[in-house]
């Protein structure tokens, strides 16, 4: 038997062997929240106070689900795979296969992923006839995941007004078209699974008395419902013997309130389950202390705090290395000399992260990596499955699986092209109204023309399935592949990303060969047909399979992306005011809290070495921009710092701000437009300033650009948006 508390500090062991009670730990980043989660869960199944079935493990990412279970694998002698690990999505996804009649849902429901979402939305609104003007899809898809992850449906939203009169029936239209179509988005996954165990008595009691140890990571980023969904499971505070919930979680890395985090569930569970043991941990293993340092005194600036400090004794280690190039490529080639040299010194890659705040900053760091030949992998972004060339091909196989899938139908009926004309599809869209029923079942009451050129795709697709009906996945994949024509069809294309979209479609052959070889478990091996539980994984695992993960490579990921992680090396890229705080947060207090907890995030995810670094004039979204430093990295005491460049004289201290116009002998190196550089002839106006204009209303100064008559502004409008205002013709007042 391994002594698993033999690496644990003494209030870590004390919380890995608590009694079977609530718990709470609170503490924060790099104090041991995830290995002391992952300790309790060997500790309570080596001491025969749980069964791996009885455990039901929560994670906020499939990452960290897989290393949960690597790192139980080598604690254990037994097979992991017999844990409920993973993430609220995916835990979600397999109650609802399991039981897919009790929740109301055909065995083969497809997972609908935030696009395919947004266009199913789009599609809805052109059937009845919505403006999308009014009514934008965007503003739509967030309302109607608002809703859900409040747990609230259409018929129960509280409408006071027109407008959101309105916004309600849309969201009503949708959940029958979704339900229709045999589709399931993401929030739907939760709030399904939560109406299927509330109502449901018999197979909540069953979940209730299998699952009786609840452990939850990052537990500051659970929303309303998923707070709802433990508190069922566990059998809320009313059940004469709940399971026991443990819980672990840092206010300071609450990162997800804009999508409805809670953080308020911390203290709300506390209170409601009485948690007899909170445990805090201050001691931090991850960090050397300037690192540490930094971060702490980043963080004291936010006011909605528990508060807590961390302390290391690992000693001060290096100084936190600043650089601030001239433009955007100087930083990345900056970097990228850096990165080389490291690895010429012996590290390796992966123990090196690139991150940033936006995931448009990635593109001219890949340029650079690729142009220098360093190995590197992207988190998130464009990921393999979410992939133009990839999400056709996955369309025709979820047509396979659930030929009333109009998302998927509506994406390849005329792709690659097979002459239906816009014409038959609208007649197609109508008659599907009139007989409500989806798009591929309505096809057979339709006549003349547009039968005759949709009816061929029926055709297709229904010679796919019987074809493809006794294939092992890999092979099926294969076959439709080429019979849909998508081969062909991008071997054709002389565009230059022709072969590369090639390269991706067997790609999603490696995919599935995998998926078969991973799934052969015999507690994973759930009754229902392998397509279906391949098309939710590639749903719900976007952004694993895009390269080769054994390979040594730089890790390039948001901030976002890289909770829960760490690596010796961090790169924090892009501290520019506007890019990080990013613009949109700076209108309010909140929003600029949780900018500076990202940082915190950021800053805590290195051991050893920590850069950050900026570049005065940037090229993002097709318009070259110049900001001032980020006020965060006016926040790291100077103490702390090695500036590798000279210090401008271009910061902006948040008790004093600066004016525009850095002068010129103050700046690193002249900007060879330096025309364009932001003049003195702004009257007086600076970034961070709240201004009014006439017709727009309040706003803020985010970036500045060009000179003299040139001179243009941008300004956060809030509701309004964002706008660039030129100088000469804007009237703008200070405020
Ligand atoms: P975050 O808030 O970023 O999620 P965390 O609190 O979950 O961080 P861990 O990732 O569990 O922290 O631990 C941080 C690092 O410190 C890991 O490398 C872990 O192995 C190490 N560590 C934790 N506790 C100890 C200990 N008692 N002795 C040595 N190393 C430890
Ligand atoms: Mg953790």
């Amino acid at each position: 038997m391994t002594d698993l508390l033999a690496t644990l500090n003494e209030e870590q062991a004390r919380a890995v062997t608590l009694p079977a009670q609530h718990a709470l730990i609170l503490a924060g980043a790099g104090s041991g929240k995830t290995r002391v989660l992952t300790t309790r869960i060997a500790w309570l199944i080596q001491t025969g106070q749980a069964t791996p079935q009885g455990i039901l493990g929560v994670t906020f990412t499939n990452k960290a689900a897989k290393e949960m279970h690597a790192r139980l694998a080598a604690m254990l002698p037994v097979n992991p795979k017999a844990m409920w690990i993973g993430t609220f999505h995916g835990l979600c996804n397999r109650l609802l296969r399991a039981h897919h009649r009790d929740a109301g849902l055909p065995q083969l429901f497809q997972i609908l992923d935030s696009g395919d979402q947004l266009s199913a939305i789009k599609r809805l609104l052109k059937t009845l006839n919505v403006d999308d003007e009014k009514f934008p899809p965007r503003e739509l898809q967030h309302f109607i995941n608002a809703q859900k992850e409040q747990g609230v449906r259409a018929g129960a939203v509280d409408a006071f007004d027109d407008f959101t009169r309105r916004r309600v029936e849309i969201y009503a239209e949708y959940e029958a078209q979704c339900q229709r179509e045999a589709v399931v988005d993401f929030a739907e996954l939760l709030l399904r699974t939560y109406e299927l165990l509330s109502r449901n008595e018999p197979l909540r009691q069953h979940y209730q008395r299998r699952f009786r140890h609840i452990l939850t990571d990052e537990f500051q980023d659970t929303n309303k419902l998923q707070y709802q969904w433990l508190k069922l499971l566990a059998g809320g505070e009313s059940s004469e013997s709940p399971a026991c919930l443990f819980c672990v979680g840092d206010d300071d890395q609450s990162i997800y309130r804009f999508r409805g985090a809670e953080v308020g569930n911390m203290l709300a569970f506390e209170r409601e389950f009485k948690v007899p043991n909170v445990i805090r941990l201050e001691q931090n293993y991850r960090s050397c202390g300037n690192i540490l340092d930094a971060a702490n005194a980043i963080i004291a600036n936010n006011t909605q705090r528990l508060g807590k400090e961390l302390w290391t004794d690992r000693g001060e280690g290096e100084p936190i290395r600043v650089y601030e190039a001239f433009t955007d490529g100087d930083e990345a080639r900056f970097v990228v000399d850096e990165i080389q040299s490291l690895v010429r010194d012996g590290m390796s890659r992966s123990d090196i992260a690139l991150l940033y705040r936006a995931n448009a900053l990635s593109r001219v760091l890949e340029h650079q990596l690729f142009s220098a030949g360093v190995s590197y992998r992207v988190y998130g972004g464009l990921r393999f499955f979410e992939r133009q060339e990839v999400k056709h091909a996955l369309a025709y196989l979820r047509l396979i699986a659930n030929p009333d899938d109009d998302t998927a139908f509506a994406r390849v009926v005329n792709f690659p092209t097979r002459g239906i004309g816009a014409r038959s599809l609208e007649a197609l869209q109508d008659a599907a109204r009139t007989y409500n029923s989806s798009l591929y079942a309505t096809v057979s009451h339709l006549s003349g023309k547009p039968r005759a050129a949709i009816g061929a795709f029926v055709q297709l697709i229904e010679s796919l399935r019987s074809a493809t009906a006794n294939l092992p996945l890999p092979e099926a994949v294969d076959h439709v592949l080429d019979q849909s024509g998508l081969r062909a069809h991008y071997e054709s294309q002389k565009e230059k990303d022709g072969r590369e979209r090639l390269e991706n479609l067997d790609e999603i052959i490696s995919a599935a060969t995998n998926f078969v070889a991973e799934n052969e478990a015999p507690e994973s091996a759930v009754e229902h047909p392998l397509l279906a539980d391949f098309l939710a994984h590639a749903s719900l695992e976007a952004g694993d399979h895009q390269a080769d993960a054994s390979e040594d490579a730089v890790q390039l990921m948001s901030v976002h992306a890289a909770k829960g992680l760490e690596f010796d090396v961090v790169f924090v890229c892009g501290l520019e005011e506007g890019l990080f705080p990013h613009e949109n947060s700076l209108m309010e207090t909140d929003g600029l809290e949780e900018e500076r907890r990202l940082m915190y995030v950021a800053v805590t995810r290195a051991r050893q070495r920590l850069y950050v670094s900026l570049a005065q004039s940037r090229m993002l979204h097709g318009q070259t921009r110049y900001n001032m430093r980020s006020r965060f990295l006016e926040e790291i005491p100077d103490t702390l710092t090695k500036w590798l460049t000279p210090k401008s004289g271009r910061g902006q201290a948040p008790a004093r701000p600066s004016h525009f116009s850095p002068s010129p002998a103050s700046a690193p190196r002249r900007p060879a437009s330096a025309a364009h550089a932001p003049g003195r002839d702004l009257g007086g106006l600076r970034i961070g300033q709240n201004v009014r204009h006439a017709r727009f209303g309040a706003g803020i100064i985010v970036a500045a650009e060009g000179s003299g008559s040139d001179a243009r502004v941008q300004i956060n409008f809030g509701a309004q948006g964002m706008k660039w205002l030129l100088m000469s013709v804007a009237k703008l007042d200070p405020a």
